[in-house]
């Protein structure tokens, strides 16, 4: 990776190498930082960041689940949020801000000063080169999510990623793309970054917010965008061997966008390919960032000058 020049560091532009912090923080230690993952799209009207403003209501939610009183205003993060990218001179980027307990006393429960950095760069497609036209192979993974009331799944926080890394892991290591969590329950819940989408006759059938998952911005946006062109969407529970049936799967997230599945453990999706609800829901959203879609919600925040 080839690093930034700049970053945004507690409360300010420093230089990359700068942005540096304790190894004592308790966030090393016990995985308590919460961040978000944004991205910039170029648009003919120029960079634009898609719904800052809900990423950052979500990284102050997930915050509240931890009691970290973040030392800044979202205001003032999404600010942040923009110049970092303005600052780096990138027209698309990715976007990370992180706030994480910092140094300040031992113990689980020590009230630590809060740390907040926002780092920005050149990201393309997540899941490889290729992936958004070609799809992926997928696995369902041996690693179950948590179970409820252990560790939220509604926070984005640092500490989930353990269970992100073992399903991603796993999958890579026996060859597949991305891997696909259950529940433990047994039901279906997400991949180790991204939320799932299956394709029954026609209409989407998503994972519910019960089911271990994170409450995907992207999510929220396809299912309004299905919505907004008249395709049936539906939350509700789903047992592993829909992956089988289904006419089409695709996962989607800030970073994966949104990325076809043409197989999952060996076994062919649909016809093996994008299928046309999965390239309708492509196009409506790929066409929010070059002006074929409307932004009829005012998701794209112009950058700021
Ligand atoms: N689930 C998990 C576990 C994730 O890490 C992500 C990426 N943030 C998502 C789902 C998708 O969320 P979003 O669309 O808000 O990026």
């Amino acid at each position: 990776m080839q690093y930034p020049e700049w970053i945004w560091h507690n409360g300010g532009i420093k230089p990359w190498a700068e942005a540096t912090t304790h190894v004592m923080s308790h966030g090393l230690h016990y995985g308590s930082s919460v961040f978000e993952g944004i991205r910039a799209y170029a648009t003919p009207g120029g960079s634009a960041i898609f719904r800052l403003q809900d990423h950052t209501r979500r990284l102050f939610a997930s915050a509240r689940i931890y009691d970290m009183a973040i030392p800044y205003t979202p205001e003032e993060l999404d600010a942040a949020c923009h110049e970092v990218v303005r600052r780096n001179e990138l027209r698309q980027a990715y976007l990370r801000p992180v706030a994480w307990r910092g140094l300040g006393g031992f113990g689980l429960s020590a009230e630590t000063p809060i740390d907040v950095a926002v780092a920005s760069w050149h990201m393309g497609p997540y899941l490889g080169e290729g992936a958004l036209t070609e799809g992926i192979d997928a696995c369902v993974s041996s690693w179950q999510r948590f179970a409820p009331n252990t560790i939220p799944a509604g926070a984005k926080a640092g500490g989930n990623y353990l269970s992100g890394q073992l399903v991603a892991r796993e999958a890579r290591r026996l060859g597949f793309g991305e891997g696909i969590a259950l529940a433990s329950t047994g039901l279906l819940s997400e991949g180790a970054g991204e939320n799932l989408f299956l394709v029954f006759d026609g209409a989407l059938h998503t994972t519910p917010v019960s089911a271990a998952l994170l409450n995907g911005i992207t999510r929220d946006s396809i299912i309004r965008l299905a919505r907004d062109a008249g395709i049936a969407v539906v939350e509700r529970d789903l047992p592993r061997e829909y992956l089988y049936l289904c006419d089409e799967l695709f996962m989607c997230g800030t970073a994966a966008e949104i990325t076809p599945i043409r197989s999952v453990d060996g076994r062919q999706v649909g016809a093996g390919r994008a299928g046309p609800v999965t390239l309708r829901l492509q196009e409506l959203f790929f066409g929010l960032f070059d002006g074929r879609t409307p932004d009829r919600h005012g998701w794209l925040e112009p950058l700021r000058g």
